[in-house]
């Protein structure tokens, strides 16, 4: 079945106007802007769903009608009564972005709470979609439970592909989430991490030794970003190959590069192209969402 699930968290977005008093309200989280992407990309006879929780509150309801608006599946989005979802703020002072968050107590820290939900999620869909962010919001015995539902997803043919997106102030330490990031990698069929974090958590000297890293944990295939440097990847016969990344000439945001990457390369290889092709178009995508302000560029995206 032509369906992709997107696992993870999403958040109410709030910015200012630049009108004194007034804040301007959006949605946003890595595992749905790569959904949104991929939604505008693939063509119309794929479904791509977001699997989340969120409360039963206004702001929840007006996250899902949004995801409605933008044709995401919403069907196995979890409403939980006692819960709503996470918030950031971002305040840009001279030029820099600085974000505040209340997500501390965010329903989709439940999203992996029950099994059952979890499968019927995942029943009937080709790929699922998840990052090293929704693993570290999860409660040590719900990161095992999403592990093991996405173990039987690929046992049962399922590809599984992870971004381990490191973000070390989300988990409760840096070994914790080198160990977990570690075992989440080792189920992938392709992992996609970015070497700059990989390198400042895990020590590797450059993007080949990241690749071989994920390849030794158990991930089939590894495509490793670098920013503007070139892309690395290790194909399911241990094969590296090097495929070039054209530098922006002007860097706007880099917000959602690698989401967009991301979501460019899934669709690309599902178009029937190779994982060469796929990280050239992946780049592709990434270097144009750079170019202009925000995570979600619909100008990015050729048609
Ligand atoms: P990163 O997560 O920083 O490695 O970036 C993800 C992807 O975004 C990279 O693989 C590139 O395809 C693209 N990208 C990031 N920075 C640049 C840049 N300065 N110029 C062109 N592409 C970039």
């Amino acid at each position: 079945m032509k369906r992709i699930v997107s696992i993870g968290e999403c958040m109410g977005e709030l910015s200012e106007t630049g009108v004194p008093g007034t804040l301007s309200m959006g949605f946003a989280g890595d595992t749905l802007n790569t959904a949104w992407y991929l939604r505008r990309m693939l063509p119309g006879d794929w479904t791509v769903d977001y699997v989340t929780a969120v409360g039963t509150d206004g702001l929840s309801n007006r996250l899902v009608e949004y995801l409605d608006s933008e044709r995401i599946g919403t069907r196995h989005i979890q409403r939980l009564s006692d819960k709503t979802i996470g918030l950031y703020y971002i305040e840009l002072k001279n030029g820099e972005r600085s974000f505040t968050y209340w997500r501390s107590d965010s329903a989709a820290k439940r999203l992996a709470g029950d099994v059952e939900t979890l499968e019927q999620a995942l029943a009937g869909a080709s790929i699922a979609y998840w990052s090293g962010i929704t693993l570290a919001i999860l409660a040590q015995a719900d990161r095992q439970t999403l592990i093991d539902a996405l173990m039987r997803f690929a046992a049962r043919g399922g590809k599984v592909i992870f971004d381990p997106n490191l973000r070390p102030r989300l988990w409760e330490s840096a070994d914790a989430m080198r160990e977990w990031i570690t075992r989440a990698a080792g189920i992938a069929d392709l992992c996609l991490p970015s070497h700059e974090d990989e390198a400042s958590w895990f020590g590797d000297r450059d993007a080949e030794a990241t690749a071989k890293r994920y390849r030794q944990a158990g991930a089939k295939r590894v495509a490793v970003k670098n920013g503007p440097g070139e892309i690395s990847l290790l194909d399911a016969d241990g094969q590296l190959a090097i495929v070039p990344v054209q530098p922006a000439a002007i860097v706007v945001d880099t917000t959602a590069a690698g989401d967009s990457f991301n979501a460019g390369f899934m669709a690309a290889e599902l178009a029937g192209g190779t994982m060469a092709q796929a990280a050239s178009a992946g780049a592709a995508l990434a270097g144009r969402v750079i170019g202009a302000r925000g995570a979600l560029v619909p100008q990015a995206i050729e048609v």
